[in-house]
């Protein structure tokens, strides 16, 4: 089956600023696909030009087969936005504003269903305006989804949304994608790319650094683990001088040992061997934040 999505070598600038540069990039069906990146690196101009709301200075997009600015009215009955700032009528009821979406489309989803779902069902007469945040934000998904989209592109997901609505929007995400629906997540939490994504584009100044798995990424930047632990009686001397690839740090409190392979069978067996006990053993791992910091240079600043 061919690719959901085939963007190829997008170009789009605003005046002086270049966005997006030379982005290429393919979705596969079912896939929940991934775009992370510090604020200003050219995610939701990359997303709109994918949706078809902008148009790209220079590269093609396919969605479904179809050019979003050829063949806009099909695609757009196909595809589910959701805009990181839902701007509806202060005074557009829950309700009203689902049965309108709904009325765009040819096979929309049950709304009714679709607001018990977010949580939403006992704010149906409120109006826009009187909505929390997290219920603007939850609303906006829903609107993404009433069309019954076979791709939905959801930028910002749970920003604004406390740590349980977050995980329960998660679990949403992954029965939609259940469903067979393709998802593109514009995200800058962490978390909540390496829970979700299939795979994840890093995109930073308009270029994609890396696509992968959230494994791959990782795995990409260091095989090596890390193992600490406080011996309760100093180490002898060459303390695994004789392992290849291993390498002790033994000038704090902590016992830092860096390495590949079955390291912490190494060191357990050398400690073993030698007699000493290790307190507050740890093994770190690396993390898809580590695997951001050595692709771009930075964190990636989680507010
Ligand atoms: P992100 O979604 O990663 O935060 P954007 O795609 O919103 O990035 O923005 C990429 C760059 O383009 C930024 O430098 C931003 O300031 C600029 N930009 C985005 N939209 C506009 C616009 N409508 N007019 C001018 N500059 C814009």
């Amino acid at each position: 089956m061919s690719s959901v999505i085939e963007l190829r070598n997008l170009n789009k600038r605003y005046g002086d600023t270049v966005a997006v540069r030379d982005v290429s990039l393919t979705v596969e069906p079912g896939e929940i696909f991934g775009i992370i990146g510090p604020n200003g690196a050219g995610k939701t101009t990359t997303v709109e030009m994918a949706a078809g709301l902008r148009r790209p200075d220079a590269g093609t997009v396919r969605v479904l087969g179809l050019d979003p600015q050829r063949d806009g009215r099909d695609l757009r009955r196909q595809v589910g936005m959701q805009l990181q700032e839902a701007a509806l009528p202060d005074k557009l009821r829950v309700g009203e504003a689902m049965r309108l979406y709904a009325s765009f489309y040819p096979h929309p989803a049950d709304w009714r269903e679709l607001l018990d779902v977010l949580g939403l069902s006992a704010k149906r007469d409120t109006a826009f305006g009187k909505l929390s945040g997290g219920q603007k934000q939850r609303l906006s998904i829903a609107l993404a989804l009433i069309g019954n989209p076979k791709v939905a592109f959801l930028d910002e997901l749970t920003t604004g949304l406390d740590p349980a609505a977050r995980r329960e929007t998660w679990d949403l995400i992954e029965s939609v994608r259940n469903r067979g629906v393709t998802v593109v997540l514009v995200s800058h939490f962490m978390e909540e790319v390496d829970r979700l994504c299939d795979r994840i584009a890093v995109i930073e100044g308009g270029r994609v650094l890396a696509v992968d798995s959230p494994a791959g990424l990782i795995g990409a930047v260091s095989a090596d683990q890390r193992i600490r632990f406080v011996p309760e009686t100093p180490l002898p001397a060459g303390f695994l001088s004789g392992e290849p690839g291993v390498s002790v740090d033994a000038s704090g409190r902590a016992v830092v040992v860096t390495g590949g392979g079955d390291l912490l069978f190494t060191v357990v067996s050398a400690l073993a061997a030698a007699g000493i006990r290790p307190r507050e053993l740890r093994m770190d791992q690396t993390t898809l934040d580590d695997a951001f910091l050595a692709l771009t240079g930075r964190h990636l600043g989680n507010d």
